[in-house]
């Protein structure tokens, strides 16, 4: 497995292999199942597989967790390669942003909602690390996860809007044994919000089950949801939403796609997690 830490040498590796297809898996290293889930599916289904490790300085806010970040490139190496990644793309900050920067994108649409209030500018951050990793990577596929649902929705938009010739590829949030969606941040917590944390997929999961018995109303379902997590969470609720997917408008009993969900603050970790239901209608089984 190549270790490729310059624009070039990224350039270079694509080059070498312009015949084939190259699967893309985006991340911001300490390397998890989820992650590697993705790399499983990206080797079957590409000639190569590159995947990106990097902490992006333009998608965090002031006070939030940059600088204590897990990170642990050997650990990463080590597992990326068990996995059949072909490639690491490892750049430095000074590498990705030399300099002063010229133009700034502005993401628009689906960012009025969920983590676009409480992070402002956390979309318009990952948008141009994306930009700027496709041009360098030239990817044929690039996989994301659901468990960032509404990122995978924004990056729609951005590969729609720009003509990125790039096919988008939604992989399933893996959990842990208790239902806690896997995350390099759940290092970051305490033992004891570790034991409180799988309320995030319980509380979903109740919202599933209260949806499966036919309730429609958002804001019922918002209760219940709020009611799991206060009672069994010392974190604080930052949202729990339930909208329509993937436009992330208010819901209605007419839509065909609900996302349920939520994010908590611990300590030294925000959370999140979802659930994409289907919504049936009337008459339908
Ligand atoms: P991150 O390193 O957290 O920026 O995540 C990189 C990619 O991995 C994103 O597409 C995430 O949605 C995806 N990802 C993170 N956690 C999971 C998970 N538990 N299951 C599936 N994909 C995940």
């Amino acid at each position: 497995m190549k270790i490729i830490t310059t624009i070039s040498d990224m350039r270079t590796y694509r080059q070498e292999h312009k015949h084939g297809s190259i699967g893309f898996v985006p991340t911001m290293g300490y390397l998890h199942e989820g992650h590697m889930s993705m790399v499983e599916s990206s080797t079957k289904e590409n000639d190569r597989t590159v995947v990106s490790i990097f902490v992006n300085p333009l998608q965090f806010g002031p006070d939030e967790d940059y600088d204590n970040y897990p990170c642990d490139f050997e650990r990463d190496r080590k597992i990326a390669e068990s996995y059949g990644a072909d490639a690491i793309f490892y750049p430095s900050t000074e590498e990705m942003y030399p300099g002063k920067r010229t133009i700034s994108l502005n993401v628009i649409d689906r960012t009025d909602v969920l983590c676009g209030p409480s992070r402002p500018g956390h979309f318009d951050g990952v948008a141009t690390v994306i930009v700027k990793l496709l041009q360098i990577i030239q990817p044929t596929r690039m996989y994301l996860g659901q468990k960032d649902a509404q990122q995978v929705a924004v990056l729609e938009g951005l590969v729609a809007d720009f003509n990125i010739p790039v096919e988008l590829i939604p992989c399933p949030t893996i959990r842990e044994e208790d239902g806690l969606a896997k995350s390099s941040r759940n290092v970051n917590l305490t033992a004891q919000e570790r034991k409180e944390a799988p309320f995030l997929h319980k509380s979903l999961k109740l919202a599933e089950e209260m949806v499966g018995e036919g309730e429609r109303d958002p804001e019922v379902i918002k209760q219940a949801i709020t009611a799991m997590l206060k009672e069994n969470t010392s974190g604080t609720i930052d949202y729990r939403e339930v909208l329509s997917y993937p436009y992330l408008k208010p819901a209605t009993s007419n839509d065909e796609m609900w996302i349920c969900a939520v994010a908590v603050y611990f300590r030294h970790a925000r959370l999140i997690d979802n659930s994409i239901l289907t919504i049936t209608q009337k008459g339908e089984s």
